[in-house]
C-alpha cells in the first residue's frame, strides 16, 4: 500500500481526532524513518519522546521476541517475573518505594490523582479535596487527566470535569500559594512542560513548591512522562533540581514503543489499597519485558552522557540559528527536549522540514519542538540543522 492509499483508507475509517501530516510511516532504522513510498526522514520527534534508543534496537527487539514466545499476558490476578523485576529496578532507580504499571501516560496520571485523593481521604475522612495544577500543562486526555490539564480548549467541550482542580501560573510561587488551602491534597506539574511549549521549571519554583507541600502535608506529583527517562540528560528531570516528588508518573520512553506507563510513590504516599485500583493489561509480561530491556540499555550504554554532550552542541547550533533568522526569537529546553521559539506559525516550518526529509513537531502555535532519539550524534545534529535552515528560509 502506498502513502496515498493508506491515507485514503485511514481517513475513511479512523475517527478524525488528529490533523495528521500526510505521511504514512512504514519502517524505522536507527534515527531514520521510511514512509510507504520509500522516502527517508531524519527523525527528531522519536514518536513523541518515545524511541529513546532509536528504531530497530536489536537488544530490545530480541528481548520482546523472546517474551512473546514465552507469554504475553497473564492478568494481574497472578504474579509474573518480568513485572516484579521491572518494578524493583524502577523504584530503585527513582528512589521511590512503590510502583503501579499502566498502559499509557494518561492512566498513570489517573492513578496519581486517585492516590492523592485517597491519601487525603485517609487523613480526614472528607471527600472534597483539591488539586493544584499548572496553566499550559498537559497530562493526558482521559477525564481525570484532562481535568488537570491547563488548556481551556481541550477541556471546554467535555465539562463538567472532575471537581476541585485549580490552575496556577507555572514558575510563579505566589500564584500557587494563593490557591493552597486546607483542602489541597496535591500539586501536579511537569518539571519541563512539554506540549505547553517546552518550559523548564526554575529551581526556585521547584524548591518552593516542595516546601509548600512539606509544610501543608500536600503530595507533590511530578509528571515525567515526557521529560523523564533520560530525555533531559538525567534519568528523571527533577534530579536537575535536587527536589523529590511524592508521586511520579512515567510513560512514553518507558517502553520505547511498547505501550506502558507507571506511577511511582513513596511509602508514605502509597495510599491505594486492595480493590482501589486495577488494570487488565497494566504491567503484563510483554510490557514489563520492554521496560526491562529499556532499563538494560540505560545501564549498559552511556546514553545520558551522550544526551549531555550532544545537547550542548545542539543548543549552540540553535543559538546560531537564532542569530541568523529573524523569524526565530530564541530557544529553550533541557537536554534533548528543545523548543525553537518562532514569531510565525511553527507548523509551516514543520511542513517545509518534512518536504526536506526531517521530522520535527510543534508545541503550541509558535514553538518548534525537537525530541530526537537519545542516541543521536553530532553528525545527526548537523544534518538536522542543515535541513532546518532550509525550512526556515
Ligand atoms: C504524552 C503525555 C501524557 C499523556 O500520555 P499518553 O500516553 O498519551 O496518555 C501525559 N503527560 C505528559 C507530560 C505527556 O507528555
Amino acid at each position: 500500500m502506498n502513502t496515498k492509499e493508506c491515507i485514503e483508507m485511514a481517513e475513511s475509517s479512523i475517527l478524525h481526532t488528529y490533523n495528521r501530516y500526510q505521511l504514512s510511516i512504514d519502517k524505522g532504522d536507527g534515527v531514520y524513518l521510511y514512509d510507504s513510498d520509500g522516502n527517508k526522514y531524519l527523525d527528531f520527534q522519536a514518536g513523541i519522546a518515545v524511541y529513546a534508543f532509536g528504531y530497530g534496537n536489536k537488544k530490545i527487539n530480541d528481548a520482546l521476541k523472546e517474551q512473546i514466545d514465552k507469554i504475553i499476558h497473564t492478568s494481574n490476578l497472578y504474579y509474573n517475573e518480568p513485572a516484579a523485576t521491572a518494578a524493583k529496578r524502577l523504584i530503585k532507580l527513582a528512589g521511590m518505594d512503590r510502583i503501579f504499571f499502566t498502559n499509557s501516560g494518561t492512566e498513570a496520571i489517573e492513578g496519581a490523582v486517585k492516590t492523592a485523593r485517597r491519601y487525603a481521604y485517609d487523613k480526614d475522612g472528607c471527600t472534597d479535596h483539591e488539586i493544584i495544577a499548572m496553566k499550559h500543562s498537559f497530562h493526558g486526555r482521559s477525564m481525570g487527566a484532562l481535568s488537570v490539564t491547563g488548556n481551556e480548549k481541550y477541556q471546554e467541550p467535555f465539562k463538567p470535569l472532575i471537581g476541585g482542580v485549580k490552575f496556577a501560573e507555572f514558575n510563579n510561587l505566589d500564584s500557587v500559594k494563593s490557591l493552597v488551602n486546607d483542602k489541597t491534597c496535591a500539586i501536579i506539574l511537569e518539571p519541563v512542560q512539554g506540549e505547553g511549549g517546552i518550559y523548564p521549571a526554575t529551581e526556585e519554583f521547584m524548591k518552593g513548591i516542595r516546601k509548600i507541600c512539606d509544610e501543608n502535608d500536600i503530595l507533590l506529583i511530578f509528571d515525567e512522562i515526557q521529560c523523564g527517562m533520560g530525555r533531559t540528560g538525567k534519568m528523571f528531570a527533577h534530579e536537575h533540581y535536587g527536589v523529590k516528588p511524592d508521586i511520579m508518573t512515567l510513560a512514553k520512553a518507558l517502553g520505547c514503543g511498547v505501550p506502558v506507563g507507571a506511577f511511582l510513590t513513596t511509602e508514605k504516599a502509597a495510599a491505594l489499597k486492595p480493590g482501589d485500583h486495577g488494570t487488565t493489561y497494566g504491567g503484563n509480561p510483554f510490557a514489563a519485558a520492554a521496560v526491562n530491556a529499556v532499563l538494560d540499555l540505560f545501564e549498559q550504554t552511556n546514553v545520558l552522557e551522550n544526551v549531555i554532550e550532544v545537547s550542548e552542541y545542539f543548543e549552540k547550533e540553535l543559538d546560531k540559528i537564532t542569530e541568523d533568522f529573524e523569524c526565530v526569537s530564541g530557544h529553550r529546553g533541557k537536554g534533548l527536549m528543545q523548543g525553537l521559539i518562532l514569531n510565525k506559525p511553527a507548523n509551516d516550518v514543520v511542513l517545509k522540514a518534512i518536504d526536506n526529509g526531517l521530522l520535527v513537531i510543534t508545541a503550541g502555535a509558535q514553538i518548534l519542538r525537537m525530541l530526537p532519539p537519545l542516541i543521536i550524534t553530532k553528525e545527526n545534529v548537523d544534518e538536522m540543522i542543515k535541513i532546518l535552515r532550509k525550512a526556515l528560509q
